[in-house]
């Protein structure tokens, strides 16, 4: 994966900027890990390989993959046999659990950066499932500086909205009616904590410990703002309109005690993080090329050498995005024929074309509708009028 444009570049910035520790250029990365074999929320890890990726969070691209696995169909057949094991190329490179691939892959992409490609992955952005960080800050790949990481702002806000359905769907809490009020203000909670990230995220001026302490003085008050009390809120936050205040039973009710456990574990805990306003789209968008490659993860390619040969090919396709173009150049270092060049632009130019459209309110104003009817000088309150301003006599 070495000798990224994208990446020197983004090393040549870095250092113009001054992001550098002992002339190392410093770098932020997301990274992500993704199974051969799917759990469906079950919690059954027991995937026979698995895969994880860096992926640059400015480049997008893939700095670092490897894959783990725990079976050889060649080495298994001799034991089920109690044969010799034949000379063979042998894929099983892990004994450990499937669950620890992740964390193992991703560790060692942070311990060789300098050796691959003389930068330090400064940050470390990631959805929180496991535990990397945890590895990262026992080995601490780099001896004088300390990673940080910055959780998913999708996957905080997500596990957020998720926690406070719990509690509208939870049954025994009874009192079905606030749990009603409750499962239709879920949206304009998540939208209360997003528009104050946003706010404060634009004031530069103010230092980064002000803008976390406005912050999260505006999430401890956000239950309060959508259940009707706007005692506590500020201008810009909202205009303080007439709503009944159901705080009080709320309280009563030992719900607000809940919502109020579910804020403080999903958005004051990771405040830092939501202000920095970072997401892992990139290696969910590889990850899901990579399912392309495995057939929607229908078929085993777990038992020799398929797994692991089809997730680099997804990365060169993720890279590139002109794989076979990149391919043939590569092993013939001469261009391919037109006819797959026709092929490539075809699909870059469907996909670029079927792109969703970022949806944009229309909001029809009274400036925007005289606008689409041109001045009209002879009729409505745009008319000609005559000078009637006093001449001296
Ligand atoms: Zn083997
Ligand atoms: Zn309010």
């Amino acid at each position: 994966m070495a000798g990224s444009l994208q990446l020197w570049k983004k090393t040549r910035i870095a250092i113009e900027r001054g992001y550098v520790a002992n002339g190392i250029p410093v770098l932020p990365v997301v990274a992500d890990g993704t199974y051969a074999k799917r759990s469906y929320k079950t919690g059954s890890y027991s995937s026979l390989s698995g895969m994880a990726v860096i992926v640059g969070f400015y480049t997008r691209e893939v700095f670092f993959i490897s894959v783990r696995n725990q079976y050889c169909s060649i080495c298994a057949y001799a034991e089920r046999n109690g044969k010799e094991i034949r000379v063979h190329i042998c894929y099983k490179n892990w004994n450990g659990s499937a669950g620890s691939m992740e964390t193992d892959i991703i560790s060692e992409g942070f311990r060789s950066s300098i050796e691959l490609y003389r930068v330090i992955f400064c940050t470390h952005i990631a959805d929180g499932d496991c535990s990397v960080y945890n590895i990262l800050f026992k080995i601490r790949p780099y001896p004088d500086r300390t990673v940080v990481k910055i959780e998913c702002r999708n996957h905080v806000l997500r596990n957020y909205a998720n926690k406070l359905k719990e509690i509208a769907t939870n049954g025994q809490l009874q009192h079905i009616n606030l749990r009603k009020i409750l499962a239709g203000s879920i949206l304009r909670m998540r939208t209360a904590i997003v528009s104050s990230v946003r706010h404060w995220k634009s004031h530069t001026s103010y230092s980064e410990l002000e803008q976390l302490r406005n912050f999260r003085e505006d999430a401890l008050n956000a239950p309060r703002h959508i259940f009707g009390d706007h005692s506590g809120c500020q201008k810009y936050f909202c205009t303080g309109k007439e709503e009944k205040i159901i705080i009080p039973e709320l309280r009563e009710s030992g719900i607000l005690s809940l919502i109020e456990d579910v804020k403080n574990r999903c958005i004051l805990n990771n405040a830092r993080s939501l202000l920095k306003d970072a997401d892992s789209n990139s290696p969910e968008q590889f990850n899901n090329i990579v399912a392309k490659f495995v057939g929607g993860k229908r078929i085993n390619y777990c038992l020799r050498r398929s797994y692991r040969g089809r997730s680099p090919a997804a990365v060169v396709a993720y890279n590139t995005r002109r794989p076979l173009y990149k391919l043939h150049k590569f092993m013939y270092k001469f261009s391919p024929g037109k006819y797959t060049k026709t092929l490539e632009n075809k699909r870059s130019s469907l996909k670029h074309r079927n792109k969703p459209k970022k949806y944009v309110r229309k909001i029809t104003t009274y400036s925007s509708k005289s606008s689409r009817f041109p001045f009209e000088s002879d009729y409505g309150p745009q008319s000609q009028k005559p000078d009637m301003t006093l001449q001296p006599s």
